[in-house]
């Protein structure tokens, strides 16, 4: 090719047909535009609609094309930026409006948006001189847009823009790269709006966010729309009304009231927790709420965290810290006494509630909460025990994970450009962690320089039944906090040393982690962490007495069961049972008292026949510790 040639040719002479898919192309290392001039000899891939750089490029050309619907039908709109997201999968693009979106709006955003489309107008990429390009943005009313061009290039001469169709139609400062035409634009649809901030500072200019999803295909783009409606059914917000397991009030902004069920839910999540951890060889602790400023000040959160957390004033103008982690106070109690290495590894484990100062423009539902309580503990080791230990946790969160049904993946991040204390410690830390997920068993990624500044971790990513993500465990290493709160123990040479401390959660929040459960099972938890777990229905009143003996054996069986005696159709009691996702129905009329049975139905709405009440126990207490492997699985809405 002579020099100068622009990338798509390169791909009309392979083919015409790659031509005509072709989206982007990768220049060496660098994506580009299809009019990129080859200057030298490179390696050029052209991208076509697969794979997730295309599909970025896509996303953010949809986010230009949003942009130019938007200053077309509102002249006047100031633009923000507009970039491309993984998640959730789409992009967005903030403006400045005189008045906020409604759902109408959209609608004819996107018509504007396909009519754009349609026309399929060109991308054009041009350089413009940076005097002339801020010139240009401030004489149209655009003063963000001159500040990041400001920001963006200073020192440089020109400075890169990208039109659609012309200067008139739209054009926007960015470097690219994009489409080439708005008729590769198919399948794209815009979401929700929210309001937002100039570079997320609410102390900047408010804006409006649009929100759009863009796929290559219209099959892809339907099958995410069904996922979301799926999202929005399973929501857990919405589910934990409808099963009245919790509430919140103005008055308690991030701070959930559990309902009685809610409470059940929760309770037997933190006892079940109690039962993995303490064969595991955890001690159960329960440190203060509230603790002096020098504490926070020791583990340095005072410093770096403190506008997370809740401070005040206690008696004689005792600068205080609502605890927003157990990690410091932990370290109060292993110091408390002489450890010898023979007491390690040392494993507190705690529950009681935290709290952070989240702003309250971010609080929702049980994911962004203020006051909430992890299963979290600190295992002190020594150096040489951090293989193994590791090696424990992967079992106990497989363990865990298992009992649930839930599938994960996992990664280790490793050390970051920014990072305290020796390279030999880290490398040292990292191949036992390696060391440790490879005996495990366990497959991994590796996120190169993703640690904390203290050490690498290991995280993981559950996966729900609608394949979204969601993090939940964590194991950290940390060689900061021993030092200091200058922590010892006396070595097996009479020495002292220095422990090692490992952060790990396993639920990660009970909050956070109970609406993972809701959104996973859609409500239909599995008969072990059911709140209710069976309901007795008597058909009419004369049954009631034997149903109150059946409800009463049931309750001695340690099954947690309720009755339903309303002057109801037993049809309508067992919809409603239905809908309260209750895993067993147990229908009891002439024949079943007669008998001493029960009539069961699962809440799939599948008649299990006639059992024994003694046999329907039995099988029920069984389903409970099966767990996991038990009959009942996910089920949908
Ligand atoms: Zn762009
Ligand atoms: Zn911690």
């Amino acid at each position: 090719m002579p020099a100068g040639t622009p990338v798509r040719h390169v791909a009309a002479e392979v083919s015409p047909r790659l031509a005509k898919a072709a989206l982007v192309a990768r220049v060496d290392d660098r994506l580009v535009d299809l009019s990129y001039p080859l200057t030298q000899d490179a390696r050029v891939q052209i991208l076509t609609g697969e794979g997730p750089d295309a599909l970025h490029v896509y996303r953010h050309s949809t986010a230009h094309l949003l942009a130019a619907a938007v200053t077309r039908l509102f002249p006047g709109t100031q633009c923000g930026v507009g970039p491309a997201l993984e998640d959730p999968p789409g992009f967005y693009y903030d403006f400045v409006v005189e008045r906020p979106f409604v759902p109408e709006d959209l609608e004819r955003i996107e018509a504007e948006m396909r009519r754009l489309a349609q026309a399929d107008e060109v991308f054009e990429h041009q350089v413009w001189p940076r005097d002339e390009a801020i010139r240009f943005f401030a004489d149209r009313g655009e003063p963000l847009k001159v500040q990041l061009i400001e920001e963006k290039t200073e020192g440089q001469a020109e400075v890169s823009v990208y039109t659609i169709k012309d200067r008139d139609t739209f054009v926007d400062f960015c470097l690219g790269p994009h489409v080439p035409s708005t008729g590769k634009l198919k399948a794209f649809k815009l979401t929700t709006t929210s309001s937002a901030y100039w570079k997320g500072d609410a102390k900047n200019q408010p804006m409006q966010r649009v929100y759009g999803t863009a796929f290559f295909s219209d099959k892809d783009l339907q099958a995410h729309l069904a996922r979301l409606e799926e999202a929005k059914k399973r929501d857990h917000r919405k589910v934990g009304k409808e099963l009245g397991l919790f509430m919140f009030h103005p008055w308690a902004p991030g701070a959930a009231f559990w309902l009685h069920k809610g409470t059940v839910l929760y309770n037997g999540l933190a006892e079940y927790m109690r039962t993995v951890l303490y064969p595991a060889g955890y001690e159960e602790v329960k440190t203060p709420l509230l603790f002096n400023k020098a504490l926070w000040e020791t583990s340095g959160h005072w410093f770096h965290y403190r506008e997370n957390m809740f401070t005040l004033e206690a008696g004689e103008g005792e600068a205080m810290g609502v605890k927003a982690m157990n990690c410091p106070g932990h370290m109060l109690v292993f110091a408390s006494e002489v450890r010898s290495y023979r007491d390690l590894p040392l494993r507190f484990h705690e529950q009681t509630a935290l709290h952070r100062n989240e702003a309250s423009g971010v609080l929702g539902g049980l994911t962004r909460v203020r006051q909430f309580s992890q299963d979290d503990a600190h295992c002190f080791v020594t150096q040489e025990q951090i293989g193994e230990e590791v090696q424990r946790l992967l079992g106990l969160v497989q363990q865990v994970y298992g009992d649930l049904g839930l599938t994960y993946e996992v990664k280790l991040s490793t050390r970051p450009e920014q990072y305290l204390g020796e390279r030999a410690t880290w490398d040292h830390a990292e191949a036992q962690l390696k060391q440790a997920l490879e005996a495990a068993g366990q497959a991994y990624t590796i996120n190169e320089g993703d640690g904390a500044f203290y050490g690498p971790k290991i995280d993981f990513d559950v996966t729900d039944a609608i394949g979204r993500k969601w993090q939940c465990a964590t194991i950290q290493l940390d060689y900061q906090l021993p030092e200091r709160f200058d922590l010892k123990y006396v070595g097996a040479d009479n020495a002292e040393h220095r422990p090692v401390v490992i952060h790990r959660a396993i639920f990660g929040s009970f909050e956070r982690f109970i609406a993972l459960l809701i959104e996973h099972f859609a409500g239909a938890f599995p008969l072990w962490l059911a709140p209710l777990q069976a309901v007795v229905l008597p058909i009419a009143d004369r049954h009631a007495p034997y149903a109150a003996q059946v409800v009463d054996r049931l309750k001695a069986a340690g099954l947690r069961v309720g009755l339903d005696d309303r002057q109801e159709k037993i049809g309508y009691k067992i919809r409603e049972a239905q809908l309260q996702k209750v895993p067993y129905m147990l229908v009891v009329g002439d024949k079943e008292a007669a008998e001493g049975t029960v009539a069961v139905r699962s809440r799939q709405g599948g008649d299990l026949g006639s059992r024994a009440v003694d046999e329907f126990i039995a099988d029920a207490q069984a389903e409970v510790a099966s767990k996991g492997q038990s009959a009942q699985q996910p089920v949908g809405v």
